[in-house]
């Protein structure tokens, strides 16, 4: 049996090819240095497809294709991202931010991609309710590290998570992804740029290349992190268990984790303060899904199970 590997990658990248401040070279070189196995350079309404000698590219993440399809016509901004895409989308120029949507995933899954729907809260452009009115994507994003993509929510808006989970409770099958959406390279890093190393999936394929990684994400086989590491995970309708990869600090100090089990209607089923949580769903959980916690801020979440 062939042994799986968790590779590291993010998803969701700009160069200058868009509104990043780097070349795609560079960008590529900075998530390789940085310990990425995978990268997609994913520029608003360009499909950046980066070639080299093989000295170039060893310097280099395994580049797989998307292209961020940015509608600049709705009334708020519909960005959806397109994964292995075999040709440049375009981007949907309705006004309406559900046909932009939908015809964005449309034009993304004709050209024989997935479909994720980024970053929701962004300009407060829409929530769970115009996601319900669309078909077809995959993927969502839980975790956007640029400055305002308003993850957490507030005053009254859902947070990604709750999106999420009010996805979940009706019956769609998303998976939640955590990206960079990464612009800020060469100038000064800070909290209010979008600079990288923010968020990123760990997607557990047999070998490093697109077919597979997409293959296991499109089956789920992937949880996203902050910074959390998951060592090894157990994710079915009779059990889930997590094996999380502690970290000790210079000092001697050791990192503290909080997993919180969630099931149907954002319902918390479980608490635990184990390095290997675990928790035994029911029937009546609906779905399954675990968010880890550390003492440090950053996260982990696993994909959803679902019960039936
Ligand atoms: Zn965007
Ligand atoms: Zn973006």
């Amino acid at each position: 049996m062939t042994q799986k590997n968790w590779l590291k990658g993010n998803l969701h990248t700009h160069t200058t090819n868009s509104d990043g401040d780097d070349s795609p070279e560079h960008v590529a070189e900075w998530y390789h240095e940085h310990g990425y196995d995978w990268l997609c350079l994913s520029d608003h309404n360009h499909l950046t497809i980066l070639e080299g000698s093989d000295a170039e590219m060893a310097k280099w993440p395994l580049l797989v294709r998307g292209e961020e399809v940015t509608s600049r016509n709705s009334s708020g901004p519909v960005h959806v991202n397109g994964y292995g895409i075999t040709e440049l989308v375009e981007a949907s120029d309705s006004a309406d931010i559900v046909t932009a949507m939908r015809e964005n995933v449309e034009r993304i899954i004709a050209a024989g991609g997935m479909a994720s729907i980024n970053h929701p809260n962004f300009r407060w452009a829409f929530d769970n309710r115009a996601m319900m009115q669309v078909e077809g994507y995959k993927f969502m994003e839980v975790f956007n590290g640029h400055p305002f993509a308003h993850n957490d929510g507030g005053g009254g808006r859902a947070s990604v998570l709750g999106i999420w989970d009010s996805l979940l409770s009706n019956g769609r099958r998303v998976w939640g992804i955590a990206v960079d959406d990464s612009h800020n390279y060469i100038t000064e890093f800070g909290p209010n740029l979008s600079n990288p190393g923010r968020g990123w999936v760990q997607v557990k394929a047999a070998t490093l290349n697109q077919q597979d990684i997409f293959d296991a994400m499109a089956e789920g086989d992937f949880y996203a992190s902050t910074g959390v590491t998951i060592g090894d995970m157990v994710a079915n309708t009779r059990e889930i268990q997590i094996d999380i990869d502690t970290e000790t600090h210079d000092d001697g100090t050791q990192t503290k984790y909080s997993t919180l089990f969630t099931g149907a209607n954002g319902r918390l089923l479980h608490e635990s303060t184990s390095i290997s949580p675990a928790y035994k769903p029911t029937p009546l959980d609906g779905y399954v899904r675990a968010t880890v916690y550390s003492s440090r801020g950053t996260r982990a979440w696993t994909q959803p199970v679902f019960m039936d």
